[in-house]
C-alpha cells in the first residue's frame, strides 16, 4: 500500500477491506472521510510534503485549491513546494460563486494572472469539481502547469485528457459499490461496519 493511503489510514480517514453502507444505500468495501485528516496537520503535512515532491519538477509559480478542504492542501503543499525550489511559491484558493462557480478573490487573482499554477484537489470521483478549478484559473489568464489530486476514485474517468495538463495523483482507490442484492461481501456474510457510513442504520432495519 502506498505510503500516502497508510497515513489516511493513521488518522481514519480511510478504511479499506471492510463491509460499507453508503448513503447512496449500496455497498461497497472502502470507506474515505477526507475531513478526517485535516485536524492532524503533521500527518497533512507529511501527505502534501509526499505531493509536493510528486509534482516539483513542474515550474510552479502558485498552488490553487477550492475551498474548503483544499485551502489546507494549498497551504502545505505550496509550503513544501517552496523548500524544494527554494523560492517562494504562492498557496491560494477558490471560492464557489452562484453565479460564475468558482470566483478567485481576495484579491489573489494577482497571483494567478499570468502565473503557472498547480491546481490541487483532495478526492476526485467524477473530476468536476477540479475541472471548474481549472477552467476559473484559465479564465483567470493563469497558465495550469499541473492538476495534483491526492485520492483518485476513477483512474478512467478522472485523467490529464480530461485537465489538458499533467494529472499527478497520489493514491489511486477505485470507487466500487454495489447494490445490496448484488453485494458479493453479503453473499460471504462478511458483517457490516456498523460505525462509519450507514451501516448502523442499516443493520437496525434488519433486525425489526
Ligand atoms: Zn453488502
Amino acid at each position: 500500500m502506498s505510503k500516502i493511503l497508510n497515513l489516511l489510514q493513521s488518522v481514519q480517514a480511510i478504511y479499506t477491506d471492510d463491509h460499507f453502507v453508503y448513503t447512496s444505500g449500496k455497498h461497497g468495501e472502502v470507506y474515505i472521510n477526507k475531513d478526517s485528516l485535516y485536524p492532524h496537520t503533521k500527518v497533512t503535512s507529511q501527505v502534501c510534503k509526499i505531493l509536493a515532491k510528486k509534482c516539483s519538477d513542474l515550474d510552479i509559480d502558485t498552488v490553487v485549491a477550492p475551498a474548503l478542504g483544499g485551502i489546507i492542501l494549498s497551504q502545505w503543499i505550496s509550503f513544501h513546494l517552496s523548500k524544494i525550489k527554494g523560492k517562494e511559491i504562492y498557496g491560494v484558493y477558490a471560492e464557489k460563486d452562484p453565479v460564475k462557480t468558482f470566483i478567485i478573490g481576495r484579491g489573489y487573482d494577482k497571483f494567478v494572472t499570468g502565473k503557472n499554477v498547480l491546481v490541487v484537489e483532495d478526492l476526485t470521483t467524477t473530476g468536476g469539481s477540479v475541472k471548474k478549478v481549472v477552467d476559473t484559473v484559465r479564465e483567470y489568464g493563469g497558465k495550469v502547469v499541473g492538476v495534483c489530486v491526492m485520492v483518485n476514485r476513477n483512474k478512467k474517468l478522472v485523467t490529464s485528457e480530461m485537465f489538458d495538463a499533467p494529472l499527478i495523483v497520489g493514491a489511486n482507490v477505485p470507487a466500487k459499490a454495489w447494490d445490496e442484492n448484488k453485494c458479493k461481501l453479503c453473499k460471504e456474510k462478511k458483517p457490516i461496519n456498523t460505525h462509519m457510513g450507514h451501516g448502523k442504520k442499516y443493520v437496525q432495519s434488519k433486525t425489526k
